[in-house]
């Protein structure tokens, strides 16, 4: 069954289909103008990785188009003069070993330089391969958070990231083998219409059903990977359950491991079948196909062994235009399969065209971005902001209207869901509101340049970034613009409670985290992990400091005494907790209570307390189940 998503995905590539008989040659013109625009795209992938190869492959190209039939026209001279030689007429032996030694020294010649061009094709294929990967990696640091919340996009950069591989390379070799299977089969026309003038034209005639085979399938096939982008993202999913370290804890204990395998083995197989019966289909009608060529090569035969027959020419001319007959043929489909793939190779690299050229909407606004201050406090305000996930029918924010003064300290409390953390993604930009303003100094935010407005801003999230790479580069990663030293980084540490177990690792800052890649990787417990990403925060020289609920493994009195540093700390910096916890709101300056995407209730604890509204309920509430806890214990 087809996805939506996974049908809106081939539609891009779709030049639209002609309404009637007067659109045909327009949409013909499109499609033609399209495929050579994406060929003209592989070959500037290949220009930009490695010019001398294009120069190889030209080479190569006419090389392989003229040496087939210079081989030819050497067998048959042998074969004359062996026949000439069977019959008395060559007395000297010399003429007929210079045509072997001549013979010889093609053979070779020409494997050397298939040889060479495999290496050099593999090899260079490798650089494109990864001049691409590089691509997608640095278009990926630009795409657009609300990107990956759509399916489209996975399915977009799955087919991406698999056409990434030897396909561009496959193309252009493509391409330069229909060069030289041209050169080979004009050269071999040439030599056939010494016998007579239609054989040639008869032979391209009867490549025309396996032309519309080849062509249909590829086509075919092209569709059928696009829609079943959705089934191989499945498949990677429940496949990448089983290995992916942070489920296999789960897997184990609730006995899943089956229920995903079932689930792969079910998607695998709907892939499947409709994988084999496409590729049954092809082969029948290849089949169907290649026997009405071999009926009407059959026939050619029979007409040049009767010319011998009649001493129209001679045995060595027979076994030359025999061999002409079979290498048009040859040539012909090699011609088609070339061709077919070229087809079908650029209808798979428009995805990745499209997936290059996306433009990021979180951009600047003004053709000159506004520059971020640094250094100083900030003042942020929410004006009517309501914002709506893509593909929700509901708002999640609504009509928020807030402002947070430079050096304040920001507690913002509420139930799971309430919105608290796509307000910080909001007030960071890494979404833009639905409707409404946000405003950085009295600006929109959306006019400051994008990478300074995230360098000023520290985040730490609820679902951290735990790097395979050493604990003092996990603290580092928290400002890595900042330059500073190993001094800074146990410092941090010291504040956020993580250099108790970072020393005593075997190499201390030095030691890397997990066991990916090293035998003597750490293993931290989830407690650790966020002592360390609270370090990242410490460590951050940023203006706005954010932490989103990356203490709630810790007990409250951690929590709270993590959130009294940073208040004490940061003086003058304005710093935003997210917590569920309200005993921890009680140092901020300003808390806001969010219910259902609204902000409910705003001021300090005091106030909150007085107003015996939603906070003091809350608050209520938790203290005395800590009072219950503390008597239970
Ligand atoms: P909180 O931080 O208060 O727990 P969130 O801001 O994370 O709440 O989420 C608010 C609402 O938005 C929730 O109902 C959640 O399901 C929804 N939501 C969060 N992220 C996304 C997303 N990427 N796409 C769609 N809905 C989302």
């Amino acid at each position: 069954m087809r996805s939506i998503s996974d049908t809106s995905v081939n539609d891009r590539y779709r030049v639209p289909k002609p309404k009637g008989i007067k659109e045909v040659p327009a949409y013909i013109g499109r499609v033609v103008a399209n495929f050579f625009s994406r060929l003209f795209y592989i070959f500037r992938l290949v220009w930009d990785t490695k010019r001398s190869l294009l120069f190889i492959m030209v080479f190569m190209a006419v090389f392989n188009g003229v040496m087939p039939v210079i081989g030819s026209i050497i067998g048959a001279q042998i074969i004359n003069k062996l026949a000439d030689a069977y019959s008395g007429a060559l007395a000297a032996f010399g003429v007929i070993a210079v045509l072997l030694i001549l013979q010889f020294a093609y053979t070779f010649i020409n494997q050397a330089i298939s040889r060479l061009y495999a290496t050099v094709t593999s090899v260079s294929g490798e650089q494109v391969s990864n001049h691409v990967k590089m691509l997608i990696m640095e278009k990926a640091k630009e795409v657009d958070m609300v990107s990956y919340d759509s399916p489209d996009f996975y399915a977009r950069m799955e087919n991406a990231n698999r056409e990434a591989g030897m396909r561009p390379i496959q193309i252009m070799s493509s391409t330069f083998s229909v060069l030289s299977t041209v050169i080979s089969i004009v050269s071999y026309v040439i030599v056939l219409f010494a016998v007579s003038w239609w054989s040639p034209w008869l032979i391209i005639l009867v490549s025309i059903p396996t032309t519309i085979v080849n062509f249909v399938y590829k086509k075919k096939n092209v569709n059928y990977m696009f829609f079943r982008s959705k089934s191989r993202r499945q498949m990677d999913y429940y496949a990448s359950t089983m290995i992916d370290k942070d489920l296999v804890k789960e897997i184990r204990m609730f006995d899943l491991g089956d229920t995903f395998t079932d689930k792969y083995k079910a998607t695998f197989d709907d892939y499947y079948k409709g994988l084999r019966k496409l590729r049954i289909e092809e082969t029948l009608w290849g089949l169907g196909a290649a026997v009405v060529t071999s009926v009407v090569y059959c026939l050619l035969y029979i007409f040049l062994a009767r010319g011998v027959f009649r001493h129209e020419f001679a045995v060595g001319d027979f076994s030359l235009y025999t061999g002409a007959i079979t290498a048009i043929g040859a040539g012909v489909s090699s011609f088609i399969a070339s061709t077919a793939n070229i087809y079908e190779g650029t209808l798979f690299i428009e995805n990745l065209i499209s997936f290059l050229n996306e433009k990021p909407t979180i951009v600047p606004s003004l053709p000159e971005p506004r520059h971020v201050e640094r250094g100083t406090g900030h003042t942020i305000q929410f004006k009517n902001v309501f914002f709506r996930y893509q593909g929700m029918e509901r708002d999640v924010l609504k009509d928020i209207n807030l402002t947070i003064n430079e050096g304040e300290t920001v507690v913002i409390v509420g139930l799971n869901g309430a919105g608290k953390t796509t307000l910080v993604k909001l007030l960071t930009r890494l979404y833009d509101p639905s409707r409404g303003t946000v405003l950085l100094d009295g600006h929109d935010i959306k006019e400051y340049d994008v990478k300074e407005l995230y360098d000023m801003f520290g985040m730490i999230f609820q679902d951290f970034g735990k790097y395979a790479v050493t604990a003092g580069e996990n603290i580092v990663f928290g400002d890595i613009e900042r330059k500073a030293g190993p001094e800074e980084v146990r410092d941090a540490a010291k504040k956020s409670g993580a250099d108790v177990y970072i020393e005593k690792l075997d190499n201390g800052y030095d030691t890397p985290l997990m066991r990916y890649f090293e035998a003597n990787g750490a293993e931290l417990s989830i407690g650790q992990w966020q002592k360390l990403a609270i370090a990242r925060a410490f460590y951050s020289d940023s203006d706005i400091l954010i932490l989103d609920e990356p203490t709630a493994s810790l007990d409250p009195m951690a929590e709270q005494e993590i959130f009294n540093q940073f208040n004490e700390l940061r003086h003058n910096k304005t710093s935003i907790f997210i917590s569920h916890r309200l005993s921890s709101a009680t140092i901020a300056d300003t808390i806001l209570v969010m219910e259902d995407g609204r902000i409910v209730e705003k001021g300090s604890h005091k106030e909150l307390m007085e107003m015996r509204g939603k906070y003091y309920t809350l608050f209520s509430t938790q203290a005395a189940r800590y009072v219950e806890e503390g008597e239970n214990i």
